[in-house]
């Protein structure tokens, strides 16, 4: 484990008293430290301890970590200042934090600061008022104060702020509600704590299949030590069911259950789910909880009051105490890799914290990632599958448009047969999904006359069109202009042209041809928040939408029972660009929009229009043989050295002066590590070599699969000198070569 930052769980105390004094070592949110402080007189200190400490003239919120304190003289160390009243960080947490920052190479400090993200959770929060029915209503009645009567009488006592909210009225109308005696009053804890969920609640009658591997997970969390296993099953086989088994079984055991999503597939339709089967709905959490939520739920698990946690990555870094289960769900998603910050991969780093928690971790798709099926085609992990969708539904018919045979007209990016079908759909009186996974109206606005690309004056990239809000976008940086009339370069007037589609734009060519169809248009910018999104999802299905066109934000988790057409207008867009995983990745994606089709009675029919049909993904995808395209996947990558059968990381050096990257790339080019079993490539500019205003070069370290790449990376960084005004970002095991 952690070589930088030895563990105090092997029974050796982490405070040491030099002259008298007790000191700690304290871990504190930044990258810097850790530091060695003098416990006050009196006090003691444990590993995990939340203490606050002075740290030049602030006072920063840390932890008491398991490290040695050093020698240095007592005059010259602070005290601690006071310890919070909450519960220590766990050692599973703390041990998961040094693995990271190991791993990584991120500083501890940085790791933390991701386990320290609700501060507000420290310190227990004062009751709240809440208010219910009362004495005999007022004499002077208004229209809001009968608001305020009717919204109390019906629902739980709330606060002011709540009430006045629902009621649609100010505070003051209450508080004048209060004064007159119509309301109770009533302190109560500040969080409402959450209802445990039963195990057997709402358990569903399960296939042969599904029993066999709920069985499976079950036995792995009732012998309550580490084990491994992939869950492998087509989209609407039932793995949700399947696992909810094992939630019930870690309910059973009194151990808590973790189930990480992508984020954008933590929808209301999976909550509703869970809700039916354990009549409660579980902690959430995820970035758009306000703080108090936050709050509640952070302070909840730290407490041990938190039995089920659905959450994003980062839910990994909560205070669990006592982890039975974690589920990986859509493991292979690359929205697990956090590539900002601490970079990181919180379905592996899940994996380390369900072996130190002694729990069972379940990693579930339909598409797994190849390092996992690697893993358990190797024995690492075991394997469950459920081979069919559940009743019987039939997996969609795939079939592919080679477009270079059948294009469509010019501008437009339907194919004959796949207008064809639509029509054929609308009139059937089924739903269509058109997937395209671009967001606005167009990639690249052109001008006719001189050929000018509009671009990002702080990334090399296009500017994209958005019609609607009338503006030009940069999908990497926050840069946005009005759509120019002339060009910028030529001064040409009216030559601008739109090239090549996003949504909408496909929108526009779906209207001209069904002009009665209910269309709606779903990408991340034309959704406000969750509710409008449910809301949306709502609305389709409940068939008061016919066409759904929409970006990635449609492929995760959604059932629509009377969906049966899937049409993917550029299914060779994944596939431009050198990214290591991208023919895995398409292929990921384009089977969970194709898994979107038929889900229930009726069959599906999927179509891919594509100007490669010869491509192994598309063979692939359209045979329905994913073993096949895995296989040769797996040989084109074991031929490279490449993850999993080789390790790589990648240096991404940036900063303002294109000139000073350039020498602090060729530096780290010339200190490179070379062996039999390493090799490094580049530095090169990145194919975004000026990205939010920096600039950019990468480097790429290859190693054999035995090469341990943090000592390797450490060294490297020591020899080499780099100027202060460059960064260089670490990259273990990259996913994005951007
Ligand atoms: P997956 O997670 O593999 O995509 P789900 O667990 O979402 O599959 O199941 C697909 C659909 O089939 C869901 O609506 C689910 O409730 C239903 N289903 C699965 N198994 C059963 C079962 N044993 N009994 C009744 N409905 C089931
Ligand atoms: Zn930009």
């Amino acid at each position: 484990m952690s070589t930088l930052y030895p563990m105090g769980s092997s029974g050796t105390s982490s405070t040491t008293t030099y002259r008298g004094r007790e000191r700690v070592c304290v871990l504190l949110p930044l990258p810097l430290g850790p530091y060695d402080y003098v416990v006050p007189e009196g006090g003691t200190l444990r590993p995990g301890d939340i203490v606050t400490v002075p740290l030049g003239p602030r006072h920063v919120t840390g932890v008491v970590w398991d490290a040695e304190p050093g020698g240095v003289e007592d005059a010259k160390l602070k005290e601690v200042g006071e310890r919070l009243e909450v519960p220590p960080l766990p050692d599973g947490l703390r041990h998961l934090i040094d693995w990271v920052a190991d791993y990584t190479l991120a500083h501890p400090g940085a790791v933390l600061r991701m386990a320290l993200s609700t501060p507000e959770a420290f310190r227990p929060a004062a009751p709240r008022v809440v208010y219910g029915p009362g004495g005999p209503p007022p004499p002077r009645m208004t229209a809001a104060r009968k608001r305020v009567l009717e919204v109390i009488a019906e629902g739980p006592p709330r606060s002011r702020a709540e009430i006045a909210e629902q009621a649609a009225v100010s505070p003051g109308v209450v508080q004048g509600l209060e004064r007159a005696g119509a309301l109770s009053a009533r302190e109560v804890a500040a969080d409402a704590p959450f209802a445990a969920p039963d195990p057997d609640a709402g358990a569903l009658k399960l296939s042969q299949a599904q029993g066999l591997a709920a069985e499976d997970l079950v036995s792995k969390v009732a012998a309550r030590k580490y084990s491994a296993t992939l869950l492998e099953g087509v989209t609407g086989s039932g793995k949700t069911e399947v696992y909810f088994e094992a939630v019930a079984e870690a309910l059973r055991q009194g151990r808590e259950s973790l189930v990480l999503v992508p984020e954008i597939a933590l929808t209301s339709q999976w909550l509703e789910r869970f809700e039916r089967r354990f009549g409660v709905r579980p902690a959430e959490w995820h970035s758009d909880l306000g703080r108090r939520e936050r709050r509640r739920v952070w302070r909840a698990v730290a407490e041990g009051r938190a039995p089920v946690v659905i959450g994003a990555r980062s839910a990994l870094f909560l205070p669990f105490a006592n982890l039975g289960l974690i589920v990986v769900d859509e493991e292979h998603d690359s929205s697990f890799k956090q590539e900002e910050g601490v970079i990181y991969n919180a379905r592996d780093m899940a994996v380390v914290r369900a072996r130190d928690a002694g729990a069972a971790i379940a990693l579930v798709s339909a598409t797994p990632s190849l390092e996992t099926v690697v893993n358990a085609d190797t024995g690492r992990f075991g394997r469950v599958m459920l081979p069919d969708r559940h009743g019987g539904a039939e997996l969609p018919r795939v079939e592919l448009l080679d477009m270079r045979a059948d294009p469509p007209a010019a501008n437009h990016w339907l194919s004959p047969v796949l207008e064809r079908e639509i029509v054929r759909t609308l009139e059937s009186d089924k739903q269509s999904l058109l997937f395209l996974n671009r967001r606005g109206y167009a990639p690249l606005t052109l001008c006719r006359a001189c050929g000018h690309r509009l671009e990002c004056p702080n990334c090399q990239a296009w500017l994209v069109e958005h019609r609607h809000i009338r503006r030009l976008q940069c999908h990497h940086c926050d840069h946005t202009s009005p759509l120019p009339t002339v060009c910028p370069a030529c001064g040409a007037e009216d030559k601008l042209a739109a090239c090549g589609p996003g949504v909408e734009r496909l929108a526009e060519e779906v209207r001209a041809l069904v002009p009665t169809a209910r269309l709606v248009v779903m990408a991340s910018d034309t959704i406000p928040g969750p509710r409008e999104a449910a809301e949306l999802l709502r609305r389709v299905r409940d068939h008061e939408v016919d066409i759904l066109i929409g970006t990635q934000v449609v492929a995760k988790g959604h059932h629509f029972p009377l969906l049966t057409l899937v049409g993917v207008v550029d299914a060779d867009l994944g596939l431009a660009g050198g990214d290591l995983r991208a023919a895995e990745r398409t292929y990921q994606l384009l089977w969970q929009v194709a898994g979107r089709a038929g889900r229930e009675a009726h069959a599906g029919q999927v179509y891919l229009q594509t100007y490669m049909p010869d491509h192994e993904v598309m063979q692939g995808l359209a045979s329905g043989d994913r073993g096949r395209f895995l296989e040769s996947e797996q040989e084109s990558r074991r031929l490279q050295g490449m993850p999993p059968f080789g390790r790589l990381a990648a240096l991404i050096v940036s900063g303002e002066d294109d000139r000073a990257v350039r020498v602090a790339a060729q530096a780290l080019g010339q200190s490179a590590p070379r062996g039999e079993k390493v090799q490094v490539l580049g530095p090169a500019p990145a194919p975004f070599a000026l990205l939010r205003g920096r600039h950019r070069q990468r480097l790429l370290l290859k190693a054999g699969r035995g090469v341990n790449v943090q000592t390797l990376l450490r060294q490297w960084i020591a020899a080499t000198t780099l100027p202060r005004r460059v960064r260089v970002q670490i990259d273990v095991d990259p996913y994005s070569f951007m």
